[in-house]
């Protein structure tokens, strides 16, 4: 094998994120490193850019239809629907490379998607200053897409082509488990991860009781065994945080809403803004 890749992330010591388009041709020199990695050119955007898929699996089928049969557990991360935001863009082109060099075993059972860009227009478009308090990168992209809308309210109403393209990669893939990467605005505490998780009680009885009950709390335990001990998104505004935190109510305009209507379980892992970048991915 050749040496391997390095992201824009490493090489720069955790200061800079990758543009949109490193993040391509990272994803196509992995491809063409490792056959258990497909890039797939998909669909629109408002940019003009179309969607990328990344599909990884070890058997090297890339047939969703045929991952079900195998009952294969498929997750899709959804990266930059807020460019601002780039942790998971960063840190997907690791677990990818990771997964190419067999540092990480993806194990048999599970096939992933990977999109490693989806608000294009929001990439392009970028910055120093529009998240000007957040611990780097130094430049990322704005939160707007190419019709300045947010992608994290169009799920439903399907304003851009974005959304209407999500709508066919999901149902293409229809995952088990979305993960969609954020970093948060601005609340301040000792937690550098935090996680929204789908409403449980929308998902039904037996897989919402599942998610709460076991699903959660092994994420949970799994996280503090590692040392990176994560809370519930801080969501207290005004109030008095010692009287807990209310659930974020996730309509489905917002993507962990959406998947929940399609009984997906899904994961907004929620970056705190105020730790340094290199912690964060
Ligand atoms: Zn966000």
């Amino acid at each position: 094998m050749t040496q391997s890749q390095k992201t824009v992330f490493e090489k720069s010591g955790g200061k800079e994120t990758a543009t949109y388009f490193q993040v391509i041709e990272f994803y196509k020199q992995l491809a063409q490193r490792s056959p258990i990695i497909k890039v797939e050119t998909r669909l629109e955007t408002d940019a003009s850019y179309p969607l990328h898929l990344i599909l990884i699996s070890n058997n090297k089928k890339f047939d969703p239809s045929a991952w079900k049969k195998e009952k294969k557990v498929i997750i899709l991360i959804n990266n930059g629907i807020h460019p601002g935001e780039p942790d998971g863009i960063d840190a997907s082109m690791m677990l990818a490379r990771d997964i190419a060099d067999k540092k990480i075993t993806l194990p048999d059972n599970v096939a992933l998607g990977i999109i490693p860009v989806y608000n294009i227009g929001g990439a392009l478009n970028r910055n120093h200053f529009s998240r000007v308090n957040q611990d780097g990168p130094e430049s990322y992209g704005f939160r707007g897409n190419a019709q300045n809308l947010d992608l994290n309210r169009d799920f439903t109403k399907c304003d851009s082509k974005n959304a209407r393209s999500f709508t066919e990669i999901f149902h293409f893939l229809d995952p088990d488990i979305l993960v969609d990467t954020h970093v948060s605005d601005g609340a301040d505490y000792q937690h550098t991860m935090t996680l929204i998780t789908s409403q449980y009680n929308k998902l039904g009885e037996e897989l919402g009781s599942w998610v709460k009950d076991v699903f959660e709390p092994a994420l949970f335990k799994g996280m503090k065994e590692k040392n990176w001990d994560m809370v519930h998104y801080v969501n207290v505004e005004d109030k008095d945080p010692s009287h807990g935190f209310s659930m974020f109510y996730d309509s489905p305009r917002y993507s962990t809403g959406y998947a929940a209507l399609f009984n997906t379980i899904c994961f907004m892992p929620e970056t705190q803004m105020l730790k340094p970048y290199m912690e964060s991915v």
